[in-house]
């Protein structure tokens, strides 16, 4: 099996015909580089701060993102690694561990930030006692973390954009996930740009692998280097984003394109859902009376289950 543009062993076929090593890496940076593009993910005087975990989609995202800067010669255009240690046992100290080593090589400047420090508590010792009370699966509890860690920290860095690393499978997962649960207001924030309204405590968050599905990220990752082992987290098939995942890759299995025909149909109304979200959600957002970040309701989603901690 022969590469379509040349005469090299191809490794992986695409939708338009089979690929080398050399083209497809030349296939899959033109696709990143373009959604860059596209949608004007990074501008000359932006500081980027990219959300790194050390798995294959933040080493790649990271790596690209130093390519662009440097071919587009955009000098002035800062950019740091930022990463949540949410204490994981056997998982977050490996990943870790290789984005020190990555950033080490390319010389990305890291900083991490320890759920310990911020919540006195790892996921670990968190998740059983949240979920005692409100049946939060740890996915829940880590996703506010999170969200909630990065958009402090990478603004406190100065950051203007956060560059993360999802592709078009967790992408397709979320939109199904929020028609499954009829969460339209959710599904109007996330799409390549996520936000509805612009606020100054919010960072605006960015998602240059938009397009790439998670084999064409794993296959990029992997022939680059990045990463030998793909560890995952052990708490990754506990939540209900692992069952949409499941169902996704037996309809793409049998249906080739599914994947993609989600995220067609999503973009083709994300600009009616923003629309209809902005009418209707005529207030603007609170900020949090515990901790001051901002927030939906008068306390943030990472205070109250603070609240659930200190109770416990
Ligand atoms: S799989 Fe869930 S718990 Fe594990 S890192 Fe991802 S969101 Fe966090
Ligand atoms: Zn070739
Ligand atoms: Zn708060």
């Amino acid at each position: 099996m022969n590469c379509s543009q040349c005469d090299q062993k191809a490794v992986l076929t695409l939708q338009h015909g089979k690929a080398c090593k050399r083209h497809f890496i030349n296939y899959f940076e033109e696709k990143v580089f373009k959604t860059m593009n596209k949608y004007q993910m990074i501008g000359r005087s932006d500081t980027l701060g990219v959300a790194a975990s050390g798995g294959k989609d933040s080493l790649t995202v990271l790596y690209l993102t130093k390519k662009y800067l440097e071919k587009n010669n955009f000098v002035n255009t800062s950019f740091f690694a930022l990463a949540i240690d949410e204490g994981i046992h056997n998982y977050r100290a490996k990943t870790l561990q290789d984005l020190e080593i990555f950033c080490e090589q390319y010389k990305i400047k890291l900083t991490i930030v320890r759920t310990t420090e911020e919540f006195g508590a790892t996921l670990d010792e968190a998740y059983p006692k949240v979920n005692k009370d409100t049946h939060k699966k740890p996915c829940n509890v880590c996703g506010v973390w999170r969200r909630y860690l990065l958009n402090k920290h990478a603004r406190a860095l100065g950051a203007t954009k956060v560059i993360t690393g999802h592709n078009l499978d967790d992408e397709a997962q979320a939109i199904m996930m929020n028609m499954f649960k009829a969460n339209i207001s959710m599904a109007a924030h996330i799409g390549p740009i996520t936000g509805v309204q612009e606020h100054e405590l919010f960072v605006t968050r960015v998602k240059p692998l938009y397009f790439c599905t998670e084999k064409e990220t794993r296959l990029y990752a992997l022939l680059k280097g990045f990463a030998i082992e793909f560890t995952e987290c052990p708490y990754s098939q506990e939540g209900y984003r692992s069952q949409i995942q499941d169902m996704l890759n037996g309809m793409e299995e049998k249906y080739s394109g599914t994947k993609q025909g989600i995220i067609n149909s999503f973009l083709a109304i994300l600009p009616l859902l923003r629309e209809k979200e902005q009418r209707e959600k005529q207030e603007s957002i609170k900020i949090c009376t515990s901790c001051g970040e901002p927030a939906n309701q008068e306390i943030c989603n990472a205070c109250k289950i603070k609240e659930v901690l200190i109770e416990k």
